[in-house]
């Protein structure tokens, strides 16, 4: 293990020998922390000499709940650097589906949207790119994804490099590395912002995150502004909501951010991002 240092910052996580992988999986909402992770582990790759065809940009597609054009944006961001892209979503229907078929949202206690929507569908990816290799030895991948110990405390306590042993399996070693971990928001915008490389819109009209527009995590006032940029979508929740007879939050129901989000004629300010 060597040390990847930000060199704007002097930040940095411990670094993997790249060398040593047959793939290296970067797992990408197409959100600001996937996109400075993407570049960082480009940058370190070519740096080891590493052929950036063992490079795979990963996109859990989850459907409707996305912001608009969120896929496509991974796919370019990937394409901008000469990348594999993949993309795949859950066969049985996308997360709303998913909801109505158990009744209930998911929560900080049942996150069913991450296990069955993005780290499930991460390993198939797995799977199929082991197969493509034909090894008769277990093959090693590096499976990379864009948290940072900022975002929460969860998140605050993180390892930046440890064995997947739920991925690993006979046929692959599978360890997760998470690059970007010690890098603060500002890092993230700046690297951004030298790279040239486009973001998504709307980290303009004011959202701090991306993947869901609704995440069952977020806000109050993050879950307003959404609904006021997506009122159509914010629509679909509420008439979730009464078929299941269960409300996106315990303490908040859809019908109560739209109805907030409709009597503000302005643009809401986001107060912090965490619910
Ligand atoms: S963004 Fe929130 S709601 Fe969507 S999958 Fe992640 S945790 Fe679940």
């Amino acid at each position: 293990m060597k040390k990847a240092i930000n060199t704007e910052t002097g930040s940095g996580a411990a670094a993997p020998d790249l060398t040593t992988y047959d793939w290296i999986v970067i797992n990408s909402s197409a959100g600001k922390d996937s996109q400075a992770m993407l570049d960082e582990i480009v940058k370190l790759a070519d740096e080891a000499g590493v052929d950036r065809s063992k490079l795979v940009v990963f996109h859990a597609d989850l459907g409707r709940v996305e912001w608009d054009g969120t896929a496509e944006l991974a796919e370019r961001q990937a394409e901008l650097y000469g990348l594999r892209f993949e993309k795949i979503a859950r066969p049985q229907g996308d997360l709303l589906d998913h909801i109505e078929a158990r009744g209930m949202f998911p929560s900080s206690a049942a996150r069913y949207c991450t296990s069955d929507h993005k780290r499930g569908q991460a390993h198939k990816l797995l799977t199929k790119l082991v197969r493509e290799l034909g090894l008769e030895r277990q093959a090693r991948v590096l499976n990379c994804m864009g948290l940072r110990r900022e975002e929460s405390p969860a998140r605050a306590k993180k390892d930046a490099f440890t064995v997947d042993k739920r991925a690993t399996n006979g046929r692959r070693h599978v360890d997760e590395w998470l690059p970007i971990l010690e890098w603060l928001e500002g890092e993230v915008w700046a690297r951004i912002h030298e790279t040239g490389v486009p973001h998504h819109p709307a980290y303009d009209a004011g959202m701090p995150r991306l993947s869901c527009c609704f995440c069952v995590m977020a806000s109050r006032s993050a879950l307003v502004r959404a609904a006021q940029l997506v009122p159509e979508l914010a629509a679909e929740y509420v008439a979730l909501e009464e078929r299941i007879g269960h409300t996106f939050q315990a303490k908040a129901s859809m019908a109560e951010i739209v109805a907030e989000a409709e009597a503000t004629t302005e643009l809401i300010q986001i107060e912090g991002w965490a619910a």
